[in-house]
């Protein structure tokens, strides 16, 4: 392996352990859900899932744990915030 990619390699693993450089603006999962499969998306510092739940509180189970792995990767909700 060239030095080049050596030096690229070692950034990159820096860069991973730094998740506040990176920010979603972004994306749409599949969740496996206890009792069922949900589409969870976020866009526009907004989320959105298909499950019953969210459609009547604008936040469920999907979203909050996507959230948490996600944390510093996504700006900060009001709801996460009062943690
Ligand atoms: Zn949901």
């Amino acid at each position: 392996m060239d030095y080049g990619m050596i030096g690229k390699i070692e950034k990159a693993k820096r860069y991973a352990a730094q998740r506040d450089r990176i920010q979603f603006l972004s994306f749409e999962v599949a969740f496996s859900g206890e009792n069922s499969k949900h589409v969870v998306k976020y866009a526009e510092n907004a989320w959105s899932c298909d499950c019953n739940f969210f459609q009547t509180r604008g936040v469920c189970s999907h979203s909050m744990a996507l959230e948490r792995i996600l944390e510093n990767m996504i700006p900060e909700t009001e709801l996460s915030s009062e943690e």
